[in-house]
C-alpha cells in the first residue's frame, strides 16, 4: 500500500489542472506581451484566469498579482507594507509566533532594518487571541500579518475579528492563506483582508506558481525588476500554462470545496480518535479549529525522525511538521509555541489527507502508526526512564 498523506506539503496536480495547461505549452504557447494575435491569445488566458481567481476570494482582477508561488508572495506583501509605513514614519509590525518562514524571515530582515515586530504568542490551542492582538496595536503599527491556517498544526484563526480590527485601525492586514485557498471558503471583502497570499501546489496546480491578492489602492513594492509584466508590479515573462492550470485547480477545488471538506474531517476525527489511543500521546492544535485533513500529533518518548521513516517503510508518506525545517535538529518552533518541551516535539508526527483519502487508508495508518510507535519505544531509554519512574510523563 503506498498512502500519500503529506498534502501540506504539496498536493498531485489534477487532472483537470495537467488538462488545461497542456494547450498553453504545445499550441498557445505565445509571449503574452507580444502584439500579434499569437501572443493575445496567452494574455487573454491569463486575463482570463486572473478574472476566475479573484472571482473565488471576492478579489477584483486588478487585486491579483501572479508570483512564483506562496514564499514569494508572503515577501513582496511584507515589504511593501513595510515600505508603505515607513513612509509615513510607522515601523511597527505584529505577526506571532507560528508562521512560516517564509513570513518569519522576511520580518527578521526587516527587525535588522529597523522595524519592531511582535511576534504574539498562540495558546496551547494554537490559536491568536483577538484581544492580545488589539491590545498590541500602537500608533506606529502598518501591518498585521497573520496566516489564515498553520502549515504544520493546521489551526485556523480568526480572520474576520483580525481583519475588523485593523480596517478600524487603518492597519493593512495581510494574511498568509497558502494552506486555506482552495480548502476553506475565502471572501477577502466581508474578512476585510488587505492582502493574501496563495500557492498553486497546495490546492492540486503546479509548483513555481502562486498569487498575491493586493487591495486596490495599496502600492506594492518590486521584488524583480525589469519588463512591465503585472502592470509593472512584477517583472519576468508570465509562466501562463502553470497560471492557467492554476485558475483551473482552484476552479475544480473551490466547486467541491463542501464536499471535500466533510469528507476530510470525518476522515480526519477517525485518525484523531485512532491514535488518540496510543499511551502517553496528545493532538497538538485545536480539535475543530483546524484544517479538515490536518492531523498531528506528539508521542512521548520517541523521535519524529525514526518513526517517519518505519511509516515510509510501510508505504506512508507523513511529516514531522514543515518540510523546511525537516533535516535540522531544532523542533518545530510551532510545536515549541503551544507549549510542547523539546523532546515532545520531537516525536512529532503530521499526517494531511488528501481529498480521495479512505477509511481503509486511514485505518491502516492508525494500524501502522500503533505498531510503529510501540516498536521504536520498546529501545527507546527515554521510554524506558519514563516507565521506571525515573522521569516524569508529561503526555
Ligand atoms: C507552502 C507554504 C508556503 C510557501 O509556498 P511556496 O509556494 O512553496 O513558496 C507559505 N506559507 C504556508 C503556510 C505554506 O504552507
Amino acid at each position: 500500500m503506498k498512502i500519500y498523506a503529506d498534502n501540506a506539503a504539496t498536493t498531485k496536480m489534477s487532472r483537470t489542472a495537467i488538462d488545461a495547461m497542456l494547450p498553453y505549452m504545445e499550441e498557445f504557447y505565445g509571449n503574452p506581451s507580444s502584439l500579434y494575435s499569437f501572443g493575445q491569445q496567452a494574455k487573454e488566458a491569463l486575463e482570463s484566469a486572473r478574472a476566475s481567481i479573484a472571482e473565488y476570494i471576492g478579489a477584483q482582477p486588478r487585486e491579483i498579482l501572479f508570483t512564483s508561488g506562496g514564499s514569494e508572495a508572503d515577501n513582496q506583501a511584507i515589504l511593501s507594507a513595510a515600505a508603505l509605513g515607513k513612509k509615513s514614519g510607522k515601523t511597527h509590525i505584529i505577526s506571532d509566533q507560528i508562521e512560516h518562514h517564509a513570513v518569519l524571515h522576511t520580518l527578521q530582515k526587516l527587525e535588522k532594518e529597523g522595524f519592531s515586530v511582535t511576534y504574539l504568542p498562540v495558546h496551547s490551542d494554537g490559536i491568536v487571541r483577538v484581544e492580545e492582538l488589539e491590545a498590541a496595536i500602537r500608533e506606529d503599527t502598518c501591518l498585521v500579518t497573520i496566516m489564515y491556517a498553520n502549515n504544520e498544526i493546521g489551526t485556523v484563526q480568526p480572520i474576520r475579528q483580525i481583519g475588523e480590527i485593523c480596517r478600524a485601525k487603518k492597519i493593512i492586514f495581510h494574511t498568509d492563506a497558502v494552506q486555506a485557498v482552495g480548502h476553506l471558503p475565502i471572501d477577502v471583502v466581508s474578512e476585510s483582508v488587505d492582502m493574501l497570499s496563495a500557492s498553486a501546489h497546495k490546492f492540486h496546480g503546479p509548483k513555481g506558481v502562486g498569487f498575491l491578492y493586493a487591495r486596490k489602492g495599496i502600492r506594492l513594492t518590486n521584488l524583480i525588476e525589469g519588463g512591465a509584466q503585472e502592470r509593472g508590479r512584477r517583472a519576468g515573462t508570465e509562466n501562463v500554462p502553470g497560471i492557467v492550470a492554476m485558475a483551473a485547480a482552484l476552479k475544480e477545488s473551490v466547486a467541491h470545496l463542501e464536499e471535500n471538506a466533510t469528507h476530510a474531517a470525518a476522515l480526519r476525527d477517525r485518525l484523531i480518535k485512532g491514535l488518540s489511543e496510543i499511551p502517553h500521546s496528545a493532538l497538538n492544535g485545536d480539535a475543530v479549529k483546524r484544517l479538515p485533513s490536518n492531523v498531528n500529533f506528539c508521542f512521548e518518548g520517541i523521535e519524529g525522525e525514526s518513526l517517519l521513516l518505519l511509516l515510509d517503510d510501510k508505504g506512508i508518506c507523513a511529516s514531522s511538521g514543515s518540510a523546511c525545517t525537516s533535516g535540522s535538529l531544532d523542533p518545530s518552533h510551532v510545536l515549541l509555541a503551544i507549549g510542547r518541551v523539546h523532546d515532545v516535539a520531537h516525536g512529532s508526527l503530521r499526517l494531511t489527507l488528501g481529498e480521495d483519502a479512505t477509511e481503509d487508508e486511514v485505518d491502516y495508518i492508525i494500524q501502522s502508526v500503533k505498531e510503529v510507535v510501540e516498536y521504536l519505544r520498546g529501545f527507546s531509554p527515554v521510554w524506558r526512564n519514563l516507565q521506571a519512574g525515573k522521569s516524569q510523563f508529561i503526555l
